[in-house]
């Protein structure tokens, strides 16, 4: 425990110390108890509006404020602060300053914090992927405080760092980002959210927020072990590895004591998570006794995001300090279920109606089945954008390839639900219905939903969970930025089209319920095919959906391509989350992210082949050897060996061949031109020649001495934590 300083003074690092909840939640956020306590009552106000409406704050206003962060954070021990932003590598970043000014006569230092440095840093925006904007558009850029999400203190090894939370732009605005695009798209989804809102009488709701869930998973290795393995070190997942003989799930005992390890691991993060204002909820072991998950209570799209990579970095520091690494690779080990994350998303206004409860009245229930109806309409149309919005290397081996989600986009409505859209297409026009308990589609008002109905099915990637949508289909890794952005503005689309239609209608002096249900009748009867409630896995629904026209692109490269279409790039052009330049090096972005990816990987196992796995085998080939030998000397029979011996070398040389094989693919990779052709080539010639260099590794696994292995085996890794 040589990292146990590093840990918050005062925290229960102590088995039996109890945590106290209430009073440390939150403890180390800015928010708004702080707020309302250290501001002049009139800056309260105009930082509440600008974050509520917002509004532009101006600099006398963000000096009192950065004044009194500033004092607050000097409180908790901070030295330093950030702005904490989320480029294009997938990770966050920041640029560390500290809090001093320039000694004054007396050789002293004061400490010192202004209105504009709270609002504007300039990190070199060269250093950071922008995908070609940066080449029509100047190197520099700038974080932009985003005072929606509160800033907070982290405490690491630096010490206390007062951490704000910015959106990262090039000077000319193009988003470098994340965030930025996300605020975009809640500001969209906000502003058609409140048409529909409104059309259907609703004139108190101010603000409609998409709100957002993260379930995280991940692993947690045996930090010695990791050490041992240049695959899990450089590419976070194993390139190598034969699964344990089934059997091998060790007694409940046992388990026990890993589990107590991880227990105070997780009581840590727990506590940590609280003090920075992260609502960590549930936690839970998956299968595999290496496999957790960890899922807070749902906040505003950007906050989640903010949080989910709090989320990240912190279970990371506390594993570290556990003698642990946490792993967030999407597939860390070939053959165990691998690791994602559950988008819960819903629509939630500033009085806490959230449009996709299905409510109790048929009123409500019209409004809902108008907002389910666009959301299926908005998935079915963009299909593809939404399998993009999660592509990601580590993916590849997740999405279609035999575990659950499959990479084929549907829409898993759960069994009552069904029975009401069923409904919804067969009956007749919208016709006045004198039975008031039935909407005038003829359908009954919708029945409670029971949530085990809505929670059966855990195969399908985009599913209606009671009074929210899980998009499941989010790698362990990747942010949770991007899939909201893309829900976010599909559905602001289809929404805006809805209320453009009821509009008209209305004007045309048409009644609003017969506009609605005939609305909602048609948006279900031409979507029909993205509701599949059947299993994701079968090989009947990969034929039934291709029948059907829906995409399933197995594939990062092969979903990136979605990036660009005219459709896309019509779509968020429209509500203003993205342009064609943003969008255009988002692709580039990402095209040279997979080749990245791929190009460490492949060189990663060149490496551990040349170097550990040839020489150990040719050891045992030669052990082996000498063991006929003297076997033989003795007179007795060494058939068995000699077998053994010739598995071996004929593995060998395989082994070889294929190495030789992957070093000219790898080698002609590195000279194509960087962007889409590379990344191609990466997946179809790169890829491939890594498969044929790993399975006669594997195969050798089974039969080399464990002793003459040159690093822990998957056992060693997942069942011994
Ligand atoms: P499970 O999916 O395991 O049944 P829950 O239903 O409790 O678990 O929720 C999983 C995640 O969804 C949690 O992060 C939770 O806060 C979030 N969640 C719950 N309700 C909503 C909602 N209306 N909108 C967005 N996220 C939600
Ligand atoms: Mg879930």
């Amino acid at each position: 425990m040589v990292f146990a300083q590093y840990r918050k003074k005062g925290s229960a690092g102590a088995m039996n110390e109890p945590i106290k909840v209430t009073e440390i939640f939150g403890e180390d956020v800015f928010n708004d108890t702080v707020m309302q306590e250290r501001l002049p009552k009139k800056v309260y106000r105009d930082l509440k509006r600008m974050i509520e409406e917002g509004q532009e704050l101006d600099l006398v206003t963000a000096d009192v404020i950065a004044h009194e962060m500033k004092e607050w954070a000097i409180e908790k021990g901070a030295t330093h602060y950030t702005h904490w932003f989320q480029p294009l590598t997938g990770v966050t970043a920041e640029k560390h300053d500290a809090f001093i000014s320039a000694p004054l006569p007396s050789g002293k230092v004061l400490m010192s914090f202004s209105g504009k440095e709270l609002i504007k840093g300039e990190p070199d925006a060269s250093s950071f992927p922008s995908g070609g904007l940066r080449a029509t558009f100047e190197a520099r850029g700038y974080t932009m405080w985003d005072c929606t999400s509160p800033a907070f203190i982290r405490h690491d090894a630096a010490g206390a760092t007062l951490c704000i939370p910015t959106a990262f732009c090039s000077y000319t605005g193009e988003a470098l980002d994340q965030k930025t695009p996300l605020l975009r798209s809640m500001q969209a989804i906000n502003e058609q959210s409140l048409r529909l809102i409104r059309l259907f009488g609703n004139d108190t709701s101010m603000k409609v927020v998409p709100s957002v869930g993260a379930e995280q998973e991940y692993f947690l290795v045996d930090a010695g072990k990791f050490k041992e393995r240049k695959d899990l070190i450089y590419a976070g997942r194993t390139l190598f590895g034969a699964m344990p003989p089934k059997g091998q799930e060790l007694d409940d005992h046992y388990f026990g004591t890993i589990r107590q390890r991880i227990a105070a691991f997780m009581k840590e993060v727990n506590e940590e998570l609280w003090r920075v204002g992260v609502t960590s909820k549930t936690q839970h072991n998956e299968v595999a006794p290496a496999q957790h998950e960890l899922a807070p209570i749902y906040a505003p799209a950007n906050v989640a995001v903010d949080h989910n990579h709090i989320v990240m970095q912190t279970l990371k520091r506390v594993a570290c300090r556990h003698g642990m690494k946490c792993l967030f690779h999407e597939k860390p080990f070939a053959g165990v279920n691998g690791s994602g994350k559950h988008n819960n998303w819903s629509l939630i206004t500033d009085d806490g109606k959230n449009l996709l409860d299905p409510g109790k009245t048929p009123h409500e229930n019209i409004q809902f089945l108008l907002v389910l109806t666009c959301i299926l309409k908005a998935v079915d149309e963009h299909a593809a954008l939404l399998r993009e919005s999660a592509a990601d290397p580590g993916n590849d081996h997740r999405l279609g390839a035999s575990e659950a989600p499959p990479a084929i986009i549907s829409v898993f409505l759960g069994e009552q639900l069904d029975a009401v859209f069923r409904q919804l297409i067969h009956t007749g026009a919208a016709t006045h219905s004198p039975d008031r308990e039935k909407l005038r589609t003829g359908v009954k008002t919708i029945p409670l939903l029971s949530k085990d109905a809505t929670d059966r099915n855990r195969t399908s990637p985009f599913a209606f969970t009671g009074n929210k949508f899980e998009f499941r289909m989010v790698g362990s890794r990747d942010s949770i930025a991007s899939p909201n952005v893309v829900l976010n503005t599909i559905v602001s689309e289809a929404f805006a089209e809805a209320c453009d239609a009821l509009e008209q209608k209305l004007k045309a002096g048409e009644d609003f319920n017969d506009a609605v249900h005939d609305l909602i009748k048609t948006y279900a009867s031409e979507h029909s095919r993205i509701v599949f409630n059947g299993n994701g896995y079968s090989a009947e629904w990969v034929e039934k959906s291709k029948e059907l026209g829906l995409p399933n692109l197995k594939s990062m490269v092969e979903a990136i391509p979605a990036l660009t279409t005219e459709k896309t790039i019509e779509l968020f052009e429209r509500f203003k989350v993205m342009t064609r330049d943003e969008l255009r090096s988002r692709a580039e972005i990402k095209y040279e992210n997979y080749a990245k990816a791929i190009n460490i990987e492949a060189r990663t196992m060149i490496d551990m082949a040349s170097k550990q796995f040839m020489p150990a085998v040719v050891k045992y080939t030669k052990v082996l050897a000498d063991t006929v030998n003297a076997v033989r000397e003795t007179g007795a029979d060494a058939e068995v060996q000699t077998e053994m011996l010739a598995e071996v070398s004929v593995l060998l040389r395989e082994m070889k061949n294929a190495l030789e094989e992957l070093k000219n693919k790898e080698d002609a990779a590195i000279h194509l031109p960087e962007g889409k052709e590379q990344a191609n080539f990466y997946y179809q010639q790169v890829v491939p020649a890594m498969d044929k260099l790993r399975d006669p590794v594997d195969k050798l696994e089974m039969i080399v001495d464990k002793e003459a292995w040159p690093m822990p085996s998957y056992g060693d890794l997942i069942f011994e934590v």
